[in-house]
């Protein structure tokens, strides 16, 4: 359903096309003005969209604050503040043949962007792409995910209140809604979810010639070398882990590392755990629950790929699931076999980082990859001998929050990337400029 209900998907995306033939989408003060907007929405009515989310996901208030609204409060004021400066023409250097000359390029908007977005992040991951879109003088028609049906619903009653809505709309729904949106031609398609749908998304928009973004997932490796301050380690990855119940497409998926450390890390996580949640994760405020049955039934199947550490308790009719640490776990068990998703984290033993290098190259490219290491030389190997959408050392989850950093993945964690100056290159056409004097 789209905020003009009586809409087809044809419609809307016409209305759209309209909205960006004006040209007023161009300007640098409509692009500010549109901006602002989403950053009042989200300040004056942040409480809602904070118990939608905690309707969706038990998100905690704190977490939600941090994690959604304000994270893209921070993005907004980010690109207010130097968006005139990334929208400059960048010389270009002329060759002497062609003198004289000047040349430059120039960001031209693309147009109507279609944004889906996933359940885990409902409004984080639908607003972050709308925002780099419209700073780029696109229109946009944004699909909320109908797994997070609270937080799509108040997207779709408020940001129309607040936006210029012969340029952005909300078209809400699941499968059919959107398998309808794919079918109209937009000018760039950004995604954010598992890689199937991702196929999908791409063939659609290859009958039109569609540029697309594809935010995906995988599982993201966490390297914990010999000799690291282990409490310190734990608490990094047992808050960057069971955030959001373990819903994070960046959360560290698994522990690499020695046999010797990984008993090591046992106790330490153990601690992490009931330092976060106390000692009946069930009764925090501050630890969410997993988005439905389905996800609970998958998750709770994999629970005994290992030796359970802490956790593993479970309550299905609370959809809750402790958050759990598995040792022991063997590389072809179930829960490494899948993107795991969920508040599981298994520890894999290998004999040292040429190991472990090996294992992570043995699979998928992942989303991100970590490493907890004293080392400059395992640091300088990891950046050289790994693949992966982010490297982060010390600290999981951090990169996405520099603005400036380029957040996406390759291979089978996606194309692509957006963030800061990223989101213009992104939603804009890269164009060259030549103008050689007539006399
Ligand atoms: P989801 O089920 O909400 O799907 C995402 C979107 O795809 C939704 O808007 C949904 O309506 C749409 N969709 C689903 N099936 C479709 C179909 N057949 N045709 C067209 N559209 C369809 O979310 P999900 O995919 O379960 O999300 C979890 C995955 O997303 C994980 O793999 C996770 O790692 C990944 N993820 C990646 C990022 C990132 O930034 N790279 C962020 C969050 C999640």
């Amino acid at each position: 359903m789209s905020n003009h209900p009586s809409e087809q998907p044809a419609e809307t995306v016409e209305r759209l096309r309209a909205g960006f033939a004006s040209g007023r989408t161009k300007s640098l003060a409509w692009r500010t003005t549109q901006l602002r907007a989403v950053r009042a929405l989200l300040k004056e009515r942040g409480d809602e969209l904070a118990t939608a989310l905690h309707a969706d996901l038990g998100k905690g208030r704190e977490e939600a604050y941090r994690t959604e609204i304000d994270f893209v409060v921070r993005e907004i004021d980010y690109t207010l503040d130097h968006l005139a400066q990334w929208l400059r023409p960048q010389p270009v250097a002329v060759p002497e043949r062609l003198s004289p000359a000047t040349a430059h390029t120039v960001l031209d908007p693309l147009g109507v962007v279609l944004v889906i977005a996933p359940w885990n992040y409902p409004l984080q991951l639908l607003l972050a792409p709308v925002i780099g879109a419209l700073a780029a003088g696109n229109c946009v028609l944004a699909k909320p995910s109908e797994l997070a049906p609270a937080t799509s619903r108040s997207v779709a009653e408020l940001l129309p209140l607040y936006v210029d809505t012969d340029a952005v709309a909300v078209v809400e729904g699941g499968v059919p809604e959107t398998t309808e949106l794919l079918a109209q031609r937009f000018d760039h398609i950004f995604y954010t979810g598992n890689g199937t749908v991702g196929r999908i998304v791409m063939r659609a928009a290859a009958e039109h010639l569609t540029p697309v973004t594809l935010e995906l997932g995988g599982k993201s490796p966490a390297f914990v070398d010999r000799g690291t301050d282990l409490s310190v380690v734990a608490a990094r990855l047992a808050s960057t882990k069971f955030m959001n119940a373990g819903q994070t497409c960046v959360a560290p998926d698994y522990v690499l590392t020695d046999p010797e450390t990984a008993r090591e890390l046992e106790k330490a996580l153990t601690d992490a755990v009931h330092a976060l949640y106390g000692d009946d994760p069930a009764a925090s405020p501050a630890y969410g629950r997993i988005v439905n049955d389905r996800h609970f039934d998958r998750l709770t199947g994999l629970l005994a790929s290992g030796r359970t550490v802490v956790g593993g308790d479970h309550d299905r009719a609370a959809r809750y699931i402790a958050p759990t640490v598995l040792a022991e776990v063997a590389p072809d068990s179930a829960v490494m076999s899948e993107e795991i998703f969920g508040p599981i984290l298994p520890v894999v033993e290998v004999a040292g980082l040429n190991e472990a290098i090996a294992f992570i190259g043995g699979r998928d490219k992942p989303l991100a990859l970590y490493a907890f290491t004293e080392s400059q030389t395992t640091r300088e190997r990891l950046t050289r001998e790994t693949s992966s959408g982010g490297l982060t050392f010390g600290l999981p989850v951090a990169h996405l929050t520099v603005s400036d950093l380029p957040f996406g993945g390759v291979g089978e964690s996606g194309m692509g990337n957006y963030h800061g100056h990223w989101s213009i290159a992104t939603f804009s056409h890269l164009k060259a400029v030549l103008d050689k004097p007539l006399g």
